[in-house]
């Protein structure tokens, strides 16, 4: 570490843990567990929680309706199940002489969390119901064997630990670290930013994460910390950004009313006011020589194709290329084949860029593309990133890309110039996320659908209901519709997934599918074999498609309304989501019934969410909400370090903050070169620099 190399006679923040006062070679073996061997890493162990007896009383002090806390024993434990899956959990807690009923509605992950003798803190509304006292969902604390009856008005931290290191302990080992140490941990911001910013000193600041005298002084250190840690990720972007702005500049493509009706003459149907919206929007960015970086989110099945069609047809009218990026072969062909349709009435040249193409076809899309011959062109990503050269490429576009970070941001080029870059997904990103994941990409949203969408019915069905299930299904089937049968997939192992799949496929058609034609496709089928089978599901020569995750994205077959997935609890939400949004896609209603084994409280959670609420938007949230933004969306997805202090889904008015200051000081002093930004620089680099490559500030 940086601060290293200033060593003196002694560093207080190197000494050893075992050298701690009251620590010794014992505790040292445990507390390296954890991660801390030095005292700056115990000064950096920061609580995951405090104990608040800010505003502590025994019951008989209590006053309705106002916020209490209270320390009692659990004399009783509850769970009640009510019709239709909620339930209801109570505690009986025994504080001095008087008694208080604790109550969670519909919070499973409770369960089993509490035992008749244990001491508990708990703090919320307190609520008297005729001769009893209430509390609904409060804060609450177990409470270690060992802990000393607390004093009225303190806030105790509570640490990350393992079973062999009590609170208390922990607690007076990171009190003698903190009062040795907290003052040797060199200051990053110069003080009149400090004062600018209304942040405490680094000092201060560790004394009062670690021991808050009250609930403002812990407020203010983590705000400092988290302050800090954004802006050091901000100034990382900021720094990507200003090098990736020296790449050069983009054609301008004005989209002029002629322009416009000649491209909306191509389309079969009017554009939603959403999809307008988005053009409008994006054609605003392109319009201008700064390079787009969009972000285009809309739910499945909102119309995001032709949107993109529009944006290349731009590009086109203005005499240069475009190209767009499918994830996977089989959506690649799909939107060569949709705007090979569109485009049927105009003078437009587009080719397909596929792996399974012969090398010498390969090499003669390449060639015209390379020529300025090609105006268009279609395939994964993998194929277009490879070696393609372009004459002139204006747009690329990447369809469905879930993983979109600065650091997996596509990197094409065309001489000097840049292209405009249009992202679509269907994975709803919550703003935060946007702007830290990919810095300085905008956000597009459609927010409707098309006219005349059915809405999908959603069963959860238990292993009792599937003659009933498939009984219906095949009356759907036998009124013309298709369907899909999602097969179990087992993770981490295609030899597996496909014996699932194809046992599933085996079963069905011997099975109550036995009268219709069945299909099969996964990932191990070659791409020409895929795309047959595509093509067949398309025409209706196959009524049913038995399939992995291959369908997960984009497979627009409109007819197809019907979808059982098996092994739903192997899926994340976003993901059912995607599968259901293939039976969304005509006039007729889909039908999507999931069998799943019912492991814990966990997977039912999700399931039912999944059952529960129809939009995407909404069911990320819950996903957010039942996850944490952690595991969606956290920065690692994205190829960055995560964060450890800041909560990406709850700081949004301290992200904005740092975002606007780091791209002030950067604006100011380019390279953080200036003394005063010595160590908000060494930072930057040690944080991020490999990861977002910005060797060259280092
Ligand atoms: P996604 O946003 O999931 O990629 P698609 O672009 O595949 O959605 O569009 C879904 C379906 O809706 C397609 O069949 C498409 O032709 C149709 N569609 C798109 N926009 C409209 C519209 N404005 N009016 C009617 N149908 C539309
Ligand atoms: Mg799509």
């Amino acid at each position: 570490m940086a601060e290293a190399d200033s060593l003196e006679t002694r560093d207080p923040l190197n000494t050893p843990v075992q050298y701690v006062p009251g620590v010794g070679r014992h505790w040292a073996a445990v507390l390296m567990r954890l991660g801390l061997t030095r005292a700056r890493d115990v000064l950096f162990h920061f609580p995951r929680d405090y104990q608040d007896y800010t505003d502590l009383r025994t019951v008989a002090e209590f006053e309705d309706g106002a916020l209490h806390s209270a320390i009692g024993t659990i004399e009783d434990v509850e769970t009640v199940e009510y019709r239709g899956g909620r339930m209801r959990l109570g505690l009986l807690v025994r504080s001095g002489d008087e008694s208080l009923r604790v109550t969670w509605f519909n919070q499973r992950y409770l369960v089993g969390r509490f035992q008749e003798g244990q001491r508990i803190l708990v703090s919320g509304k307190a609520k008297r119901d005729g001769l009893r006292w209430e509390m609904a969902h409060p804060r609450f604390q177990i409470l270690d064997e060992e802990e000393d009856e607390p004093t009225r008005g303190a806030l105790l931290p509570v640490y990350p630990s393992t079973e062999r290191l009590s609170q208390p302990r922990l607690r007076s080992i990171v009190q003698r670290v903190v009062a040795d140490a907290a003052d040797a941990v060199p200051e990053v911001f110069p003080p009149s930013y400090l004062d600018a910013h209304n942040l405490p000193g680094i000092g201060q600041a560790i004394r009062q994460i670690h021991f808050p005298e009250n609930h403002d002084q812990l407020a203010a250190a983590r705000r400092r910390f988290v302050y800090q840690e954004l802006l050091i990720l901000q100034l990382a972007l900021a720094i990507k950004q200003q090098q990736q702005h020296t790449v050069g500049q983009a054609p301008a493509l004005e989209p002029t009313a002629k322009i416009d009706a000649r491209i909306r003459r191509l389309f079969p149907f009017e554009l939603t006011p959403g999809q307008n919206r988005a053009i409008d929007e994006i054609t605003a960015d392109t319009a201008g020589t700064i390079p787009m970086n969009r972000l285009l989110q809309a739910d499945v099945g909102a119309g995001k194709t032709v949107v993109a069609a529009y944006l290349m047809l731009l590009a086109v009218a203005h005499g240069f290329q475009a190209a767009l990026m499918a994830p996977t072969e089989v959506l690649a062909r799909q939107h060569a084949t949709t705007l090979g349709r569109l485009l049927s009435a105009a003078r437009v040249r587009q080719a397909l860029l596929s792996g399974s193409m012969k090398s010498a076809e390969r090499d003669e899309v390449k060639s015209r593309l390379a020529e300025g011959a090609l105006d268009i062109v279609v395939g994964t990503q993998a194929m277009i990133q490879g070696d393609v050269e372009f004459a002139n490429l204006a747009v690329v576009v990447i369809d469905e890309q879930h993983k979109f970070g600065v650091t997996q941001r596509a990197a094409l080029r065309a001489g000097d110039r840049s292209p405009h870059y249009l992202v679509m997904t269907a994975t709803p990103i919550p703003r935060t996320i946007a702007m830290t994941a990919f810095g300085d990409l905008d956000v597009t949203r459609i927010d409707d659908t098309p006219p005349g969408r059915q809405q999908v019915h959603t069963y959860l069905a238990e292993e009792n209901e599937r003659s009933k299930w498939w009984e219906f299904f095949c009356k759907k089937l036998d009124e013309g519709r298709q369907g899909y049968v999602i097969a179990p997939l087992v993770e981490d192992s295609d030899r597996l997934d496909v014996t699932s799949v194809e046992a599933a496929y085996e079963a069905l058609c011997n099975g109550p599918l036995e009268a219709y034609r069945v299909g099969l496709i996964h990932g191990r089928l070659s791409s020409d074999d895929k795309e047959a089978v595509m093509e067949r599901f398309r025409r209706g020569d196959i009524q049913v498609l038995v399939a992995t995750t291959v369908i997960e994205v984009g497979v627009d077959v409109p007819n197809a309304t019907l979808m059982t997935i098996e092994g739903g609890e192997r899926f994340g939400l976003s993901q059912l989501h995607q599968l259901r949004g293939r039976i969304s896609r005509g006039a007729y209603a889909g039908y999507c019934c999931v069998f799943a084994a019912m492991e814990n409280d966990a997977s039912r959670a999700r399931l039912e969410a999944f059952r529960d609420t129809p939009g995407g938007f909404e069911l990320a949230e819950i996903d957010f909400r039942l996850r944490g933004p952690g595991e969606l969306f956290g920065t690692r997805q994205h190829g960055l370090p995560p964060m450890r202090i800041a909560d990406l889904g709850r700081d949004t008015e301290l992200l904005s903050e740092a975002r606007r200051d780091a791209q002030q000081l950067v604006r100011e002093d380019p390279g953080l070169a200036s003394p005063d930004h010595r160590l908000l620089r060494a930072m930057v680099i040690r944080r991020y620099g490999k990861a977002l490559s910005l060797g060259d500030v280092g």
